[in-house]
């Protein structure tokens, strides 16, 4: 679920989500603030690449903006913490988290994020109490990772990866791998390979085989074949791996 900015609200949608069902949207910082300025990424380029943790919407506005959607809408599936940049670059998610926890029990609460602050312990003990977490990591090999997710300063795969493996140690909820392929970057049998070795490391409780669906930041980014993502679903035969593709992509 990506959001395409341009008003103040840290709500977006609902929408009903391929893998969540009707998803409402939490947006916490401003668009496209991120730690990568991913080649493929439907929001545009990067405008604020940054690691530092900072408040974007305050927790009482969340809140406020929670109660005004619950008191005139049916309950969404699931709340999910997404939009056009990295959530848990928001300084107060973890206060956001227990909020909404207390005030919306009943609610799933889901967060989409591109790993790359799960390396701070910090961050890994903010998120424990969100149900499903759908983790993105593409590439385990440091000159593919940076090809395709063009990182801030300070990022490397290899810290990611122990980042990931550190929250499955103790993250009791459903963890979602997802893999986003660009053809003729990460879709090597070597490059695909590793990512399976990391991903038999992991032992996460399925993987999500993505591919561009609308028009990437970079046009050169092409939408990977229907049977070219068949074939890679197989090779993650081993674990519960769903592919997504909006429209099949022609061979
Ligand atoms: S991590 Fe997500 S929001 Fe950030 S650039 Fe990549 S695809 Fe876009």
């Amino acid at each position: 679920m990506a959001r395409t900015g341009g008003n103040n609200n840290c709500l977006f949608g609902p929408v009903h989500s391929r893998r969540l069902g009707l998803s409402l949207g939490i947006d916490l910082l401003p668009f496209k603030t991120c730690t990568l300025d991913c080649v493929f990424c439907e929001c545009g380029q990067t405008t604020r690449l940054t690691t530092e943790r900072r408040v974007g919407v305050p927790t009482a506005q969340v809140q406020r903006e929670l109660a005004a959607y619950f008191a005139h809408n049916p309950p969404p599936e699931v709340l999910t913490f997404s939009g056009g940049g990295e959530p848990t670059l928001a300084a107060n998610l973890g206060e956001v988290i227990q909020e909404i926890k207390q005030t919306y029990p009943q609610n799933k609460l889901c967060l989409l994020t591109n790993s790359t602050l799960l390396s701070d312990p910090q961050v890994r003990r903010e998120i424990l109490p969100v149900d499903i977490i759908i983790p993105s990591f593409n590439a385990v090999s440091p000159e593919i990772f940076n090809q395709i997710n063009r990182p801030a300063q300070g990022i490397a795969p290899a810290d990611v990866m122990a980042g990931l493996r550190e929250l499955k140690k103790v993250y009791a909820g459903k963890l979602l791998l997802e893999i986003f392929i660009v053809p003729g970057l990460n879709d090597t049998p070597q490059e695909l390979a590793r990512l399976r070795d990391f991903a038999r490391l992991l032992g996460p409780d399925g993987i999500q085989l993505n591919s561009l669906d609308r028009k990437g930041t970079e046009n050169w980014v092409k939408p990977l074949a229907q049977a070219s993502l068949q074939k890679i679903k197989e090779f993650f035969g081993e674990f519960n791996t769903s592919c997504y593709l909006k429209s099949p992509a022609p061979e």
